[in-house]
């Protein structure tokens, strides 16, 4: 377990909470209790369950996951069940999703645990921690939710939650604060309850204490907390200074032909690397910077020369980047064949069931709309 971060019993005796932890945790849990909401994950008892929920809800919003959850979990009902599928399989569930990493790490890891550990995840944060994509958080969450072990976790609400609670000032994200963040974790959670406890902390930090308008007259902790006794408790966490979004430039051609099972668009594998490595994605060359790259390169990707059109341009931001798309339509004779065997057709009526990235959606959409008009 992580041990306490510099300052933290300092922090805690200047609080509200001070020689009050056990009612600080009762009003929390009693309030999590009254007010949770049922979601699928909850109260099953399955650390497989437990862990690609809290996968899912990184960067995904609940309502979102719930569904996903579902599907996820009626096409990999277990552990070997994962380990078992191939990754496009994997990819396809998470469609949709975004930040794919996410599942690719899941697969690996399922193999790594029914390889070394008899398809059984491991119940300590230690075991937990050498399984591909579980970072501090994931193992928190998996030993105090799926096997009671009072682990702390921290993620963006909790850090909000604690900024205002404590009046914790400076970024965030800096390594003093990432310190006092976890240490308070470890010292607040509670022995008994600490799953309910670290999910009701997160859950404070979704549904009451957010981001641009805390609703403190609902909050069951409000008399402990700093941010709320000042009058300006959204004035904390300090909003750290995000990076410049870079410029990016894309050419994409749709290509289309009349095969055997109708309108069929031609489709590989994203390039090893980045976020959408291995997604499914029409013939595109992509670069940094605002240089455009030429149509003559996504026909050497091909290895033949396609008479394309321009249908449009469309924009996708990602995190830090900004890509500009230049959509370019296709259509080539039925009996059409490519150099690089990473290129295969796939029907249109399947393309949204296949693992394509959101961005490739997009693309499908645009040209979708501009044949018919
Ligand atoms: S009192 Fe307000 S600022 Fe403090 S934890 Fe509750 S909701 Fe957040």
């Amino acid at each position: 377990m992580r041990g306490a971060g510099a300052g933290v019993s300092e922090v805690l005796a200047a609080s509200a909470v001070a020689g009050r932890v056990d009612a600080f945790q009762r009003a929390l849990l009693s309030w999590f209790w009254r007010e949770r909401r049922e979601l699928p994950w909850r109260g099953v008892g399955d650390p497989y369950a437990t862990w690609v929920s809290e996968i899912m809800l990184q960067q995904t919003q609940v309502v979102t996951v719930v569904d996903y959850f579902q599907r996820w979990m009626a096409r990999f009902p277990d552990v070997a069940a994962l380990a078992a599928a191939n990754e496009e399989e994997v990819l396809e569930q998470w469609s949709g999703l975004g930040y794919y990493r996410r599942a690719r790490f899941l697969h690996r890891a399922a193999k790594v645990i029914v390889e070394e550990h008899g398809g059984e995840l491991p119940s300590t944060l230690e075991g937990l921690r050498t399984l591909p994509g579980v970072g501090p958080y994931t193992a928190g969450a998996i030993a105090s939710i799926a096997f009671g072990l009072p682990a702390p976790i921290v993620d963006g609400n909790v850090i909000r939650v604690f900024a205002r609670l404590f009046a914790i000032e400076g970024d965030p994200r800096s390594t003093a604060n990432q310190k006092s963040f976890w240490g308070l974790a470890e010292a607040l959670v509670d022995p008994q309850n600490p799953g309910d406890f670290n999910e009701a902390l997160m859950e404070l930090g979704a549904r009451v204490c957010t981001p641009r308008s805390p609703a403190c007259l609902l909050c069951p902790v409000r008399e402990f907390c700093a941010g709320f006794a000042s009058g300006e408790p959204e004035a904390l966490p300090e909003v750290a200074r995000r990076s410049a979004v870079k410029p990016m430039r894309a050419v994409a051609v749709v290509v289309t032909r009349q095969g055997r099972r109708g309108k069929e668009l031609l489709v590989g594998p994203r390039d090893a690397g980045g976020l959408l490595a291995g997604m499914l994605e029409f013939p595109t060359v992509e670069r940094e910077g605002k240089r455009w790259p030429k149509l003559d390169e996504v026909a050497s990707l091909l290895g033949m020369k396609v008479v394309a059109e321009e249908v449009g341009e469309l924009t996708h931001v990602f995190s830090h980047r900004r890509l500009l798309t230049r959509i370019f339509a296709a259509e080539v004779g039925s009996e059409a064949t490519f150099a690089d065997e990473r290129w295969r057709w796939v029907p249109e009526r399947e393309l949204s069931q296949a693992a394509i990235s959101a961005l490739t959606r997009k693309i499908y959409e645009r040209s979708k709309q501009l044949e018919t008009t």
